[in-house]
């Protein structure tokens, strides 16, 4: 199974809505994928429409070694993809684990636990921060999947996330890549966001993803239906611009790490 980690310590810059239909675009098209909520407020989990009441063990009782991956896990509406789902009770973790062993190493410890050959692929939506939550998931994950907004800020902040993950690297980590940029939320009739594309093309060169998410409605209103936009409205740009970024995931990965 390989791990990805949907990472940006910005706040609205697309990560939940790229797991959850990252996520469903991969699980139609046969991989079986583990979504993990890392996130306090449970978007991704309410995006898939798992109400707070299901959510009895979640990503907060997994980290601190209170249930395992096979507990805490829940299957979705859409077939091949199960969700690790979040409750407010992660706000508290960052504090709590800070007296716990291997408190960087909890997420993945808990999935070296789980059953092997369950799933293909497993997405960690992170939080808007860099603490405790974060560096478990870049601790558990081999790659990173940034998603950066078209505006003009789209890359202030991302050094101090290069600088995150090379200190992962250099203490944890040492096999950590960066996979792919992936540009969110792209008007093409607005000027300035054409110009921040092809500066941030300019600036990171292959790493972004040939695929870039346009600025769609259907994508902003499938949560509030409890539903991925790829099945709330399949045919619609936004859906149709994530199985293109899911294909292109796909071949940047290793085969081998699928296989595994
Ligand atoms: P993050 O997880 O980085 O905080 P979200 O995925 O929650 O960001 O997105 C922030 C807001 O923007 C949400 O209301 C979401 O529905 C909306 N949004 C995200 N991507 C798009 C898009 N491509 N088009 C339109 N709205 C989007
Ligand atoms: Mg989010």
């Amino acid at each position: 199974m390989i791990r990805i980690a949907i990472a940006n310590q910005k706040g609205g810059v697309g990560k939940t809505t790229t797991a959850i239909n990252l996520a469903t675009a991969l699980a139609a098209t046969g991989h079986r994928t583990l979504l993990i909520d890392l996130d306090p407020q449970g978007n991704a989990s309410t995006g898939l429409g798992i109400p707070n009441l299901s959510r009895e063990w979640s990503s907060y009782h997994l980290l601190l070694g209170e249930c395992s991956v096979e507990d805490a896990v829940i299957s979705t509406k859409v077939p091949k993809l199960d969700i690790i789902t979040a409750t407010q009770d992660l706000s508290g973790a960052e504090i709590e684990l800070i007296d716990f062993e291997e408190r960087t190493h909890r997420l993945d410890n808990a999935l070296a636990q789980a059953q092997e050959g369950r799933w293909d692929i497993c997405l960690i939506d992170c939080p808007p921060s860099l603490g405790l939550l974060t560096v478990n998931a870049m601790v558990a994950a081999q790659a990173l999947l940034v998603p950066l907004q078209c505006e003009f800020f789209a890359l202030e902040g991302l050094s101090q996330l290069l600088q995150t993950v090379d200190r992962i690297r250099a203490r944890f980590n040492p096999a950590l890549t960066i996979m792919g940029v992936a540009l969110t939320m792209y008007d093409r009739r607005n000027r300035l966001t054409d110009q921040v594309a092809d500066d941030v093309r300019a600036c990171l060169g292959d790493v972004v993803f040939n695929t870039v998410i346009p600025r769609n409605v259907r994508l902003s209103e499938a949560p509030s239906h409890g539903l991925p936009a790829l099945i709330y409205d399949y045919k619609c740009s936004g859906s149709e611009a994530y199985m293109g970024l899911a294909r292109e995931l796909i071949a940047r990965l290793p085969q081998r790490e699928l296989a595994a």
